[in-house]
C-alpha cells in the first residue's frame, strides 16, 4: 500500500520505518526541513535502539521517502497517518493539550486530499478531537483514530510487534483498509480491537492514566516507607507476586517524565473537566503531586548529605534522558534536578551515554562531563537519576569522587556494593 506518515518525529519516523519493514511504500512528510534531510539521508536524527538499521534499509531500497510537501504526500497516499506532536499547552493553566499542531497537518493535508483516501490519526489526543477533525476532512475522504502504544527504547519492536492494535473507526471501508495496512502484524496473533473513534482516543489517555498511577502508588509507598522505617523495594517485591498486581512499574524512584505520561494525565484531567466528568478523574491530580514531590525529595536529601546546603559543592549527576536507551530530555527527572541543585548554587555537572547533546542545548548553563567516570572527578555528592545499565556496572571503589555520598533515585544500584566500597548510600523509600 501507499501509506503517508505525517509528523516524523519519536513516533512518526519509527512508524513509517517499521511500516516500510511490512511491505508498503511510504512517504514521511514533516514541517522540519533539517529532520527530513537527515531522515531522507538514512540518518535517524535522535536515539531510538535498531531504526537506524531500518532506516537505513529502506531509504535505500527506495520504499521509503521524506518530504515537506502537502502536495507531494497527498497525492501519494491511500492512508495517512497523523503523528505530529500534542505537547502540553503553555498558554493556560488547565493542562489542556496543545492541538494547533494536529489541527494545522489535517487541514494542510485536506487541502489536497481525493475521495477514497483514509486519515489516521495516531497522535494522543483528548476525547473528542477525531469527531471535531473528521468534520474539517473533504467529503468522499474519512478519519479513523488508532492509537500508539509505543515505548521509547523500545519503539522499533514495539511497532512491528505490539501487544494490541486498537482501531477508532466510524465505517467498515475504514476498518477493512486499516486491517489491510496491518495485516503481517495481525497475522502473528497480535489482538485487534476495533471500536468507535472516541473509545479509541480513550484507550490511550486511559493506559496512560494507569501506568502513571502505578508508578505514583509505589512512591506513595515509598513516601510512607520514609516516615515509618519500612523498606519500598521489598514491599514491591511482596506486592508484585500476587499477580492481580504484578511487579512491573513498581520500581519507586524519581518518577516519571517524557514526553507523554506527564502531558497525557494532564490533558485527561483538564478534558475530564471540560465534559462535566472531572470528578472521576481528579485523582490524576494527586498523581501528578507525588509524582514531583519525589523530585522534591532527591533535592532534600542531596541538602541532607551536604550538611544543609548544597551551595558551592560539587555534584555530579549521573543521566540525562528521562529514561534509559533513549535520548528523550522532555520533562526529565533528571534534568529538572539537576537544574533544582544549579539553582541552589550547587556545581552540577551531568553524564548521559546519549542525551548530552540534547541536555546540553536546553540547560547550557550545567557542565558536562564525557563519561560516567569523569563526571564523578572531586564531586561531594553523586545522584543517579536515569536508569542506564552502564551505571549499574561503575565499580564504587573507582569513582574519583572527593565525598563518598550517593543518592541512589532509581532504586536500580546495589546498596550494599556501594556501602562495603565507603559509600554513604541513600535511596527513595528504603534504608
Ligand atoms: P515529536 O515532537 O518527536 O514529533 C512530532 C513531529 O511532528 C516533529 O518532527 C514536528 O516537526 C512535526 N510536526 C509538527 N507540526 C507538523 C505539521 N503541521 N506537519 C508535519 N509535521 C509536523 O513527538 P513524538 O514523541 O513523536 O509524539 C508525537 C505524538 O505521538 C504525540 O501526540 C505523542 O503523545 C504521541 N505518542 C508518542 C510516543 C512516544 O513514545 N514518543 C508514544 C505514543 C504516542
Amino acid at each position: 500500500m501507499r501509506l503517508t506518515v505525517i509528523g516524523t518525529g519519536y513516533l512518526g519516523a519509527t512508524h513509517a520505518a517499521a511500516m516500510a519493514e511490512l511491505g508498503h511504500d511510504v512517504l514521511g512528510i514533516d514541517i522540519d526541513p533539517d529532520k527530513v534531510a537527515a531522515l531522507a539521508s538514512g540518518r535517524v536524527p535522535f536515539h531510538e535502539p535498531g531504526l537506524d538499521e531500518l532506516l537505513a534499509k529502506h531509504t535505500a531500497s527506495g520504499r521509503l521517502r521524506f518530504t515537506t510537501s502537502y502536495a507531494e504526500a497527498a497525492t501519494f497516499g491511500q492512508v495517512h497517518f497523523v503523528c505530529v506532536g500534542t505537547p502540553q499547552a503553555t498558554d493556560t493553566d488547565s493542562g489542556a493539550a496543545d492541538l494547533s499542531y494536529v489541527n494545522a497537518a489535517v487541514d494542510a493535508l485536506a487541502a489536497h486530499l481525493s475521495p477514497g483516501t483514509l486519515v489516521v490519526g495516531k497522535s494522543t489526543v483528548p476525547v473528542g478531537t477525531a469527531h471535531r477533525l473528521a468534520g474539517r476532512l473533504p467529503t468522499g475522504t474519512e478519519l479513523a483514530w488508532n492509537p500508539e502504544f509505543l515505548r521509547e527504547g523500545f519503539a522499533v519492536q514495539d511497532t512491528l510487534r505490539p501487544d494490541r492494535l486498537v482501531m477508532g473507526v466510524a465505517s467498515a471501508a475504514a476498518e477493512a483498509l486499516l486491517r489491510e495496512v496491518y495485516a503481517a502484524v495481525i497475522a502473528t496473533g497480535t489482538p485487534v480491537v476495533i471500536t468507535d473513534l472516541p473509545t479509541a482516543e480513550l484507550v490511550k489517555t486511559a493506559a496512560n492514566a494507569f501506568l502513571a498511577t502505578k508508578i505514583s502508588f509505589i512512591n506513595a509507598m515509598a513516601e510512607v516507607c520514609e516516615a515509618s522505617g519500612g523498606n519500598v523495594a521489598t514491599l514491591a517485591e511482596a506486592i508484585g507476586h500476587d499477580n492481580r498486581i504484578g511487579s512491573r512499574f513498581l520500581r519507586a524512584g524519581v518518577g516519571f517524565g517524557g514526553g507523554c505520561l506527564p502531558k497525557d494525565i494532564r490533558a485527561f484531567r483538564a478534558r475530564a473537566q471540560e465534559l462535566g466528568a472531572g470528578r472521576a478523574l481528579a485523582f490524576l491530580g494527586e498523581v501528578d503531586a507525588i509524582n514531583l514531590r519525589r523530585r522534591q525529595r532527591v533535592l532534600d536529601l542531596a541538602r541532607e548529605l551536604c550538611g544543609g546546603s548544597v551551595a558551592g559543592r560539587r555534584v555530579a549527576v549521573l543521566g540525562a534522558a528521562f529514561k534509559p536507551d533513549s535520548d528523550d530530555i522532555r520533562d526529565s527527572p533528571a534534568l529538572d534536578v539537576a537544574a533544582r541543585l544549579h539553582r541552589q548554587d550547587a556545581q552540577v555537572t551531568v553524564f548521559d551515554p546519549k542525551a548530552m547533546d540534547n541536555a546540553r542545548k536546553a540547560y547550557p548553563d550545567l557542565e558536562y562531563a564525557a563519561t560516567s567516570t569523569a563526571v564523578a572527578e572531586g564531586a561531594d555528592l553523586v545522584v543517579h537519576l536515569t536508569e542506564w545499565p552502564e551505571f549499574g556496572r561503575i565499580d564504587p571503589a573507582m569513582l574519583p569522587a572527593a565525598g563518598r555520598k550517593i543518592i541512589d533515585g532509581r532504586g536500580g544500584l546495589d546498596p550494599a556494593r556501594w556501602r562495603a566500597a565507603g559509600w554513604t548510600f541513600r535511596a527513595l523509600g528504603r534504608p
